[in-house]
């Protein structure tokens, strides 16, 4: 079994530099996250990671979790770790102070998951999915709400889920059909009685918190259709009394678990809500006020998502450098020694290798660069919530992305080894497959990115965030290139371009900015990696070097796919498209 290998040196590169975690620090409210605590919560969490969460991994994917007589039960230790995981307060890093969190900024929780994730990502999406709950309770909640649920679940004695997919409503979530009704008599007055099925909940149910509290969409009688009429309610698997103590069963069931490709720690459930009971659930904020209540938490999780790109291909990373360090194969092409050699030695796996550490150092950038934005704007600072919002799509899809990309070239690396599932390379691969997929779809992303976020604006913020590329990128030409014809598509797409030429080439532009934004952090990081010593002085300039010569100079073909237009999807009628 492979360990995992904090990289530690990176972790805080990227907090210093690209979360600017130190000017974070400065502010009042986050004043707790001085560089030595920073410092030995990165150092505390790899060991957390590297002896709970890393050795659980493989008996997840094999054995995975299983539904029991009605109830979720996950392999042995995963119980132990979990309650570890709590004690230790690991699941509390950016929880709100007055219920017992530590008040520290959120780019801490994104290192902490991404040291969990790297160990064992399905596992990992338990706390993260309790991260999103807790900040859609702290800022939708009422006082109550607040006082009955965030307490335990800062801590993660309870955990969170979402709950949004219906069979009809995937990425569409306004066609969502879970009804909600107002209770007028009994001890549940003022509550909600809901009734209806969610498909793909995950960790829906389980056995390693006491309590689980569903945040759950639903409609009410009367709601307007589609997404404006979207409630968010809070439905916990036993309903607390006023003591805050746990009491009855709500009618909340795991009736299914998914078969799934990879993720198999990970349960993923279809829930029944009501069906042979009462589920009683509390309305979040207002009636119809939902979407945005699920959005705080979709944002969240959305950023996470993006990080568990970067912690499969941590982990990808590693192991195919192991294996590549043992494997012995073929002399070096025209070397006078004809004596075999490790495959690290020959040319073409240097350049996978390289290639796999540079996508993962540019993702890990661009996450961390927007968690910090994301911290910044809750010191109300309304340049970062702009630019916050601007980064957070590419963080998901262009992270995640590179999660499948470096995954692939992990198994690649393995050889024939690679695709056999002893050496554990192709689960991440699996594993990987699903994050471009949740979370809003990495072509949801796109069309948000360009249609809200870039031409809500008329292209301001992304002309904002590209000058800065330009302006500090020490003249770095294929940087400045890819800036620049970024700002030029951007300009012809709040333009000229009809909505349906954008949605053409949403994803490719998404692709070509988030390139642009992770060079841009990358060179800041190498430049202050050299001042510093140590191996990483000599690493990041490499692996910055690579990702400018190699994967920027790539994105800069982006921009044309990304002005295709759409005449050419539709010259084909759909009969011929699929002939
Ligand atoms: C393992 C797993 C865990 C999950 N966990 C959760 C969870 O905890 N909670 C939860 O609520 N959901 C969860 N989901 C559901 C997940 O969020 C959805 O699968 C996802 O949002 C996509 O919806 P869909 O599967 O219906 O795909 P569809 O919406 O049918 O999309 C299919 C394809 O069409 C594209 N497409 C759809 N609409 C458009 C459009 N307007 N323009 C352009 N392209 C479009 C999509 O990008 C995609 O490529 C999970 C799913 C899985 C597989």
């Amino acid at each position: 079994m492979m360990g995992y290998r904090v990289p530690l040196e990176e972790q805080l590169l990227a907090l210093n530099v690209s979360a600017g975690i130190e000017e974070l620090a400065s502010a009042k409210c986050f004043a707790d996250a001085t560089s030595d605590t920073v410092a030995s919560i990165v150092e505390g969490i790899g060991v957390f990671a590297a002896n709970e969460f890393a050795p659980l991994n493989r008996v997840g994917d094999t054995e995975g979790a299983k539904l029991i007589n009605g109830d979720v039960r996950l392999p042995t230790g995963y119980a132990g770790s979990y309650a570890s995981l709590v004690e230790q307060g690991w699941n509390s890093i950016a929880g709100p102070k007055e219920f017992a969190g530590q008040g520290l900024p959120s780019c801490l929780t994104v290192c902490v998951l991404e040291n969990l994730g790297a160990a064992n990502v399905g596992f990992a999406l338990l706390p993260m999915l309790t991260v999103g709950a807790v900040e859609a309770i702290e800022k939708h909640g009422s006082q109550k709400q607040k006082d009955t649920y965030l307490t335990k679940l800062v801590s993660g004695e309870w955990s969170g889920t979402m709950n949004l997919t219906e069979p009809q409503a995937g990425s569409d979530v306004g066609a969502l059909r879970t009804v909600a009704v107002p209770i007028s008599d009994g001890p549940h007055t003022g509550s909600y009685r809901i009734k209806g099925s969610k498909i793909f909940i995950s960790w829906g149910d389980h056995d390693l918190a006491e309590n689980i509290i569903h945040l759950v969409l639903a409609r009410t009688s009367g709601a307007p259709t589609g997404s404006k009429g979207i409630s968010l309610f809070i439905a916990p698997k036993y309903l607390v009394g006023e003591n805050g103590l746990i009491g009855a069963r709500n009618d909340i069931r795991a009736v299914a678990l998914e078969h799934k490709l990879g993720l198999h720690t990970s349960p993923t459930c279809v829930m029944s809500f009501g069906e042979e009971g009462d589920c009683i659930g509390e309305l979040v904020g207002t009636e119809n006020g939902g979407l945005k209540a699920m959005f705080t938490m979709m944002n969240s999780a959305r950023l996470n998502v993006g990080s568990q790109g970067v912690q499969v291909a941590e982990a990808a990373l590693q192991r195919a450098a192991i294996f590549a360090q043992e494997r012995i194969q073929s002399p070096r092409g025209g070397a006078t020694d004809r004596t075999p050699v490790p495959i690290i030695e020959h040319p073409d796996v240097r350049r996978m290798l390289l290639r796999m550490r540079s996508l993962t150092e540019g993702a890990r950038a661009l996450v961390y660069h927007t968690a910090g934005q994301v911290d910044r704007a809750t010191l109300n600072d309304p340049a970062a919530r702009i630019r916050a919002d601007l980064l957070v799509p590419l963080a998901k899809a262009w992270a995640t992305d590179i999660g499948c990309e470096v995954a692939s070239l992990g198994v690649q690396v393995h050889g024939g080894m690679g695709f056999v599932e002893e050496t554990g390379a192709a689960q991440h691969y699996r594993d990987a497959r699903i994050f471009p997929i949740y979370e809003g779809t990495n072509g949801i992303q796109a069309i948000d990115f360009v249609m809200r976020k870039v031409a809500g604006d008329s292209g301001a913020a992304l002309q904002a965030l590209m000058n800065e590329i330009i302006e500090n990128s020490n003249g770095e030409p294929m940087l400045t290139d890819l800036a620049g014809e970024c700002i030029r598509v951007g300009e012809w797409l709040v333009g000229s371009a009809s909505p349906d030429d954008r949605l053409a080439g949403a994803t490719p532009f998404l692709a070509m900015c988030s390139i642009a934004v992770a060079g841009w952090q990358l060179l800041r990081q190498a430049r202050v990696a050299v001042q510093g010593g140590g191996v990483i002085a000599r690493t990041k300039p490499v692996t910055a070097r690579f990702f400018i010569n190699v994967i920027v100079a790539e994105a800069i073909a982006h921009s044309a796919a990304s002005k295709i237009g759409s005449a050419i999807l539709y010259s084909l009628s759909t009969e011929e498209l699929v002939s």
